[in-house]
């Protein structure tokens, strides 16, 4: 029986020499040579891959590395191509590791090496470090791309979807890490590789010789670097084959977070994007004045978890660069306290094996501290717990200068027109999309008519009240939320199925008062101005998003139920990195399992 999956991410055997170079316990060997490391990342990387050379004139270029390290190679590439590269051009590095380094080894590992040309760049990667969670994680940097896969290289290539220009075959020598070498491995390398790809590796090891050829390529013997009397280098015999047309005009119906986001993340890779909303921008559940940022709690790491987890650190990370962009919204990060619900054990989440980096336990006076005021039980802790203005952030991403957005511009229908898509408006006015993305939440179904998809509704209200003395420090998840927003708490939300007239009642408040104060013991809460807000979530029977392309030319994202802050973001990457042909920031068995087309039963 195969073992019950879990968040565990391995830390390296790390240990230092004498002159301060990083090697690994474990595998008895260095991460990079003591002869000057950056310069074999240029004789056997670089130049092995005829680098950078063939950047010249591609627009997009994509790299894969087998065995991430002390990220090194990544660094010395990705100056290389800030240095050599027009700033239209991007780079898409994609690296595997499956005992990766922390934030604090890595900055260790390179103090004593580094060329201090290249610190700012190591200070980018940090900045960006993705939380200790399993599976694929993308990190956008200034003209790079960078997806890095916590995980077994042989397990994590056979979940990867892109098409890789050079290889860099790096990891522990196949006489000490013989699992980063296996035929399985090489066929991943073989299936990702684009038709004119090429590869580089320090070994000269026959067998990788003689597994690389088995794979089409044809493989050189060239001089290694330092004390190394050879190294394989090798090229896909194949033509460059045209790139794959991009879209020009894309329209977006919906400008909650789904829309905004994918809006968004098109405009920013240059496509004109119109965006068709029915009334104004976050009328819908994206309308809350705060949501919080959290990913769902379970017993074991399911995929559903899985994509929540990833969906939050993505979150957590475009945040970041939104604002070094320049975007304006509200985002707090005090962190969250997460109480058990009545069904629950405080103890049942550690199966999850998550990192203490992101989640840990706490005794209820730990967590007492933690709030600043009694909590009912103990409890688990997630530093990097957040919330954000969902109104502000949508502003805030729709006013980009690429996007147009028609408010008051409901569509009453979609159809098929040759190539095309046309789109009916409520006023009879019809246009026609090349690309059509659907983010208008429970409004989909009656759109998407013709490919049925199990979808709910849930009507939900949030309460708001001016903030108590004394101040709550952090937001609390229990049965609902209390956010502390400035002068304000923000306390939800309900959960209901039936008829939805949009009224704010005072039985929901009653709800979510209860909820806060039997997480919150001895609560004195000045309920006289209490105010509230109603709106709607498109749910799905298995609590997972609907993400991907449904037909040609259409796509939707929708779905995304009680955790849209976290889950609509993950999925606008996802469908511009497909529209655009680039690295999916998604193993394919969770692209599988949020596809609009995977088999979910009605409820
Ligand atoms: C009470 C409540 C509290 C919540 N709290 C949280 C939280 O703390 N954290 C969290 O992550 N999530 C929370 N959620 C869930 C989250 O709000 C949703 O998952 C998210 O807002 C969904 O975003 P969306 O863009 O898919 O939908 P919406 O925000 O509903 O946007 C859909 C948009 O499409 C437009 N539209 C609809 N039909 C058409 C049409 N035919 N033509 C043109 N436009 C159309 C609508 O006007 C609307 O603006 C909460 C939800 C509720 C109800």
């Amino acid at each position: 029986m195969s073992p019950l999956p879990t968040a565990h991410v391995p830390l390296p055997d790390l240990a230092f020499s004498e002159d301060g170079a990083p090697y690994s316990r474990e595998f008895g060997d260095i991460y990079f040579s003591r002869a000057g490391g950056a310069a074999e990342t240029e004789h056997v990387f670089l130049r092995g891959n005829d680098l950078p050379m063939r950047w010249q004139g591609r627009p997009h270029f994509t790299i894969s590395e087998l065995g991430f390290g002390t990220g090194l190679n990544f660094l010395v590439t990705y100056r290389e191509f800030l240095r050599r590269c027009e700033p239209s051009q991007h780079l898409h590095f994609i690296s595997v590791e499956r005992y990766p380094l922390t934030p604090e080894m890595l900055a260790q590992a390179h103090a004593a090496w580094l060329p201090a040309e290249d610190a700012p760049l190591l200070k980018s990667l940090l900045d960006h470090y993705p939380l200790r969670l399993p599976g694929w994680h993308q990190l956008k940097l200034p003209r790079c791309t960078l997806t890095l896969g916590f995980g077994d290289a042989d397990t994590l290539l056979t979940t990867l979807d892109a098409q890789v220009d050079a290889w860099f075959l790096d990891g522990f020598s196949p006489a000490k890490n013989p699992g980063m070498w296996e035929e399985s491995v090489l066929a991943q390398v073989a299936r990702l590789s684009a038709a004119d790809a090429s590869f580089a590796t320090f070994t000269a090891a026959g067998a990788v010789n003689r597994a690389l050829q088995a794979h089409g390529f044809d493989v050189q013997k060239t001089a290694g670097f330092g004390h190394k009397r050879d190294m394989l280098i090798g090229k896909r015999a194949n033509k460059t084959p045209t790139p794959p047309s991009t879209p020009s005009s894309i329209f977006v119906i919906g400008a909650g977070i789904a829309g905004a986001t994918i809006a968004h993340a098109l405009a920013e890779r240059g496509a004109a994007v119109t965006v068709l909303e029915r009334t104004c921008i976050a009328s819908g559940a994206s309308g809350n004045p705060a949501a919080v940022l959290y990913p769902q709690l379970t017993k074991f790491y399911t995929p559903a978890t899985a994509w929540h987890f990833t969906g939050y650190d993505f979150m957590l990370r475009q945040i970041a660069r939104w604002k070094a962009l320049g975007l304006n919204f509200t985002h707090q990060q005090p962190g969250m306290l997460r109480l058990p619900r009545p069904d629950q054990s405080a103890e049942g989440f550690a199966s999850l094996q998550l990192d203490a980096s992101i989640m840990r336990y706490v005794t209820r006076t730990q967590a007492a501290e933690i709030a600043g005021m009694d909590v009912a039980s103990d409890g688990w802790f997630l530093p990097h717990g957040s919330w954000i203005s969902p109104p502000e952030l949508c502003h805030a991403l729709l006013q980009h200068t690429n996007i147009t957005l028609r408010e008051q511009t409901g569509v009453q229908s979609i159809a098929r027109d040759g190539n095309q898509w046309r789109v009916t408006l409520d006023s009879g006015e019809m246009l026609a999309a090349e690309q059509l993305i659907v983010a208008n939440a429970g409004d989909a179904p009656r759109l998407l008519a013709d490919y049925p998809m199990p979808m709910g509704i849930s009507a939900g209200q949030v309460s708001i009240i001016p903030a108590p003395v004394p101040p709550l420090h952090c937001i609390i998840s229990h049965r609902g939320y209390v956010i502390p927003a400035g002068e304000q708490w923000l306390m939800g939300a309900t959960y209901d199925r039936s008829d939805y007239s949009g009224a704010v009642t005072d039985a929901n408040h009653a709800e979510n008062l209860v909820h806060a104060r039997a997480a919150l013991p001895g609560l004195a809460l000045n309920e006289t101005s209490i105010i509230g807000r109603t709106s709607l979530r498109a749910t799905t029977p298995d609590r997972l998003p609907y993400v991907g392309e449904l037909a040609p030319g259409l796509h939707v994202s929708i779905g995304h139920g009680s955790r849209g802050m976290i889950s609509a973001p993950l999925a606008a990457e996802i469908l511009a990195a497909q529209l655009f042909h680039e690295p999916i920031p998604l193993a394919r068995n969770l692209l599988a399992a949020i596809h609009p087309r995977r088999r979910t039963k009605a409820k």
